[in-house]
C-alpha cells in the first residue's frame, strides 16, 4: 500500500443530483446559464481531463447544484469555487461538510473575483462555464502575466460547441481567428470530450465540448498587447488582404516584409507561429 492510498478514504455517499436540485429548489435559471450535468459517471471523467487532482489547488466558477464539484473533490482538490445563484449556497454548504477541508464556496461574480488570490499559484481551474461569460473569463486568464508560466496550471472548460472549435481552430477554416491564436501562442488547447446536448438538465440548444488547455513557456521576446492589436486588425477584416487590414497599424506591414509574408495573404491563413514572428517584430521597432 502506497502513502497515498492509505490516507485515502472512501468517497462520502452523496444525494443523487436530482434530489438535491428538489430539495432546495434550484430550478434552473437561463439568465445565469445554467445547465446542470447530473451524471456522475461523465461529471468524473471531465474531472480526470487534467490529471491527478489529488491534494491539488482547484478553481471552479459556478458549481450550481455541485455535480461537478462533486466530481473534483472526489478526485482529491482543494477546491475553491465561486457561485452566483445565492440559492445554490445552501446545498454547496452540504458538499463542502461531506468532504471536510476540500471545499470553500466563496458567494458572487466569479468576473469579480481574483481567482489566483482565491484559489492560489498552480490551481486547476475547472468550470462547466455559464456561457455568457465563458468567453470573458478564458480570456482573462490567457491573459495573465507568464513567468515563464501563468498562475494557473491547466483549463478544463466545458463551452458550447461552437466556442470550443473556435479555441483549437487551426488556420484555414471559418472557426480560426482571434481566439485560437490568443489560445495557442503559448498554450496547447484541444477539445477533450464533446457532450451532447442531452447530457445537460435543462438541455441546451446546441452541443457542447470540455476544452483542455495546458500552458507552455511563452515565445521570448513577443508582448500580448502587440498579438492582440495585431489579431484584431488582421481578423477585424479577416476578408482583406493583410496589407489592406493591417496598413492602420504602425510596424505591421514592414514586420510582415522582413519575415517573408506575403501581404496579399488573408488573415485566416497565417499560422500562430507568423502571428507571433510579426508581433515579436512590431515590438522592436
Ligand atoms: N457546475 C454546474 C454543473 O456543471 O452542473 C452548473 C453549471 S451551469 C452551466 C453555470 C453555473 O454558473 C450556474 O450555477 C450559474 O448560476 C453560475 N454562474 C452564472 N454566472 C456566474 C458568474 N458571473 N459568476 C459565478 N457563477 C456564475
Amino acid at each position: 500500500m502506497t502513502a497515498d492510498t492509505r490516507t485515502q478514504l472512501p468517497p462520502p455517499k452523496l444525494p443523487p443530483l436530482r434530489d438535491v436540485i428538489a430539495a432546495h429548489g434550484l430550478q434552473a435559471s437561463k439568465a445565469l446559464g445554467q445547465n446542470f450535468l447530473l451524471d456522475e459517471q461523465l461529471l468524473d471523467r471531465i474531472a480526470a481531463i487534467p490529471g491527478s487532482l489529488r491534494d491539488q489547488p482547484a478553481f471552479e466558477v459556478g458549481p450550481g447544484p455541485g455535480g461537478l464539484t462533486r466530481a473534483v473533490l472526489r478526485a482529491g482538490a482543494k477546491l475553491v469555487a465561486v457561485e452566483r445563484d445565492q440559492r445554490c449556497l445552501p446545498a454547496l454548504a452540504e458538499l463542502s461538510d461531506a468532504f471536510p477541508g476540500q471545499l470553500r464556496v466563496l458567494s458572487g461574480d466569479a468576473m469579480q473575483v481574483d481567482a489566483r488570490a482565491e484559489a492560489g499559484d498552480g490551481a486547476h481551474i475547472i468550470a462547466n462555464l455559464p456561457y455568457n461569460v465563458g468567453t470573458a473569463l478564458l480570456i482573462g486568464w490567457l491573459s495573465a502575466e507568464w513567468t515563464p508560466l501563468p498562475w494557473w496550471s491547466t483549463l478544463t472548460l466545458m463551452f458550447q460547441m461552437e466556442v470550443a472549435e473556435r479555441i483549437v481552430a487551426k488556420p484555414g477554416g471559418d472557426h480560426y481567428g482571434r481566439l485560437a491564436v490568443l489560445s495557442q501562442w503559448r498554450s496547447d488547447a484541444r477539445i477533450a470530450m464533446k457532450v451532447h446536448r442531452s447530457a445537460f438538465t435543462p438541455p441546451p440548444k446546441v452541443m457542447s465540448a470540455v476544452v483542455h488547455i495546458t500552458p507552455k513557456p511563452a515565445p521570448e521576446g513577443v508582448q500580448l498587447k502587440h498579438l492582440e492589436r495585431l489579431t484584431a486588425a488582421a481578423f477585424g477584416q479577416r476578408r482583406k488582404m493583410l496589407r489592406q487590414s493591417l496598413k492602420g497599424l504602425p510596424g505591421a506591414l514592414e514586420a510582415l516584409e522582413a519575415i517573408g509574408i506575403d501581404p496579399q495573404r488573408r488573415a485566416e491563413t497565417v499560422s500562430v507561429g507568423e502571428f507571433v514572428e510579426v508581433a515579436r517584430i512590431m515590438g522592436k521597432s
